[in-house]
């Protein structure tokens, strides 16, 4: 299931990388001022400059909406290595390591666990590699240095493995509370309203299919709940194997609904009818008992104008049609 319609537990990356932009850009002109007219060290206010001018435009895409992934990857490589750049030329009493510190934090949020995790390994090694080769400080430095950095870096690192770690579960969590249906592991009627208002825009032949239960409240009377709740059950599986596609969903009660892309009317009918024969023919059980069980299936293709209420009124309406012509039927 694609990002676009996960809850997130926390900001998510792409409003992240917006602030984070902002914040890069002010720190990176400040430095580079300093760089310019107090310390006049003019290659690394080069660098400052570029990497804020970079994080600015990557402010201003994402403040229209224009965000790239790719804006993160360069952003936080330009980033790094001018941090790098500024541990390996700056006198190690300047303090430009303590900036790798902030360094796993962002990784994480940015890009998640593993590439989190790989790009924060990257950075110790690397740091400490540049402080190892440091030629201004005297031979007993090195060590004291790394050693120090490597601790307070490894905590810091270990600490945004763990919070992402959680993060990750609570999000997963969400996504399941807020989306899925509780008791056929369909989705529910949400994920089904947010697939359509992302599909809306990337397709154009896209049909609806309403399936309802014929005659469902006779089954809760003859053989109780529990066994109706069963049968829903395994009316998903059955729902799920007849026909290829990941958007199937549980409208509520004994309802669901299939959105099919990209094809014909004659091919959505060719569907539905596929899926009818397959709830006809499948074997349901109470006990021992088979239990006779038939759909009938509505049929809307979507229009220019079409909101989602419109859309599932027209494939309601083909239901309707359907039910009152007989039942275990496709109207479209
Ligand atoms: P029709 O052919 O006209 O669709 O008749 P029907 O009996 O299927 O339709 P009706 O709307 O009269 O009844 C639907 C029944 O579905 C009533 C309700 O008790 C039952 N139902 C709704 N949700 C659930 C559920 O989660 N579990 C169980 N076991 N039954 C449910
Ligand atoms: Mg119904
Ligand atoms: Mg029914």
């Amino acid at each position: 299931m694609s990002t676009r319609r996960y809850p997130h537990s926390s900001v998510s990356p792409e409003e992240f990388h917006k602030w984070l932009s902002a914040l890069i850009c002010v720190l990176n002109c400040v430095y580079f001022l300093l760089n310019m007219m107090v310390m006049q060290k003019f290659g690394i206010g080069a660098v400052q400059i570029t990497v804020a001018v970079f994080s600015g435009y990557c402010f201003y895409k994402s403040s229209k909406g224009l965000y790239q992934p790719w804006h993160s990857y360069t952003l936080l490589t330009s980033l790094t290595l001018s941090i790098l750049l500024s541990i390996a030329v700056m006198e190690l009493v300047a303090g430009a390591t303590y900036w790798g510190l902030a360094l796993p934090f962002w990784y994480y949020s940015l890009f998640g666990l593993r590439k989190g995790f790989i790009f924060s390994a990257v950075i110790v090694l690397s740091t400490a590699t540049v402080i190892f080769f440091r030629t201004d400080t005297n031979i007993f430095m090195p060590y004291r240095t790394i050693f120090n950095f490597t601790l307070v870096y490894c905590s810091i690192w270990l600490v945004c493995h763990v919070y992402e770690v959680q993060r990750q579960k609570t999000s997963e969590l969400l996504h399941s509370l807020a989306l899925q249906d509780d008791l056929t592991d369909l989705q529910n009627r949400h994920a089904l309203k947010a697939d359509f208002r992302a599909f809306h825009k990337n397709f154009e032949n896209m049909h609806m299919l309403i399936i309802d239960i014929d005659h469902f409240k006779n089954i809760n009377d003859k053989y109780g709940h529990d066994i109706g709740d069963s049968v829903l059950i395994k009316v998903a599986d059955t729902l799920t194997q007849s026909i290829q596609t990941k958007e199937i969903y549980r409208l509520g009660g004994e309802e669901f609904i299939i959105l099919l892309k990209n094809i014909s009317d004659e091919e959505a009918c060719r569907q539905a009818e596929k899926v009818r024969k397959a709830i006809e023919l499948g074997i349901f059980f109470s006990h021992n008992e088979p239990i006779k069980l038939t759909v009938s299936i509505g049929i809307s293709s979507l229009r220019p104008e079409h909101e989602f209420t419109d859309f599932l009124r027209a494939a309601d309406q083909k239901l309707y049609q359907a039910k009152r012509e007989g039942r275990n039927r496709v109207c479209a």
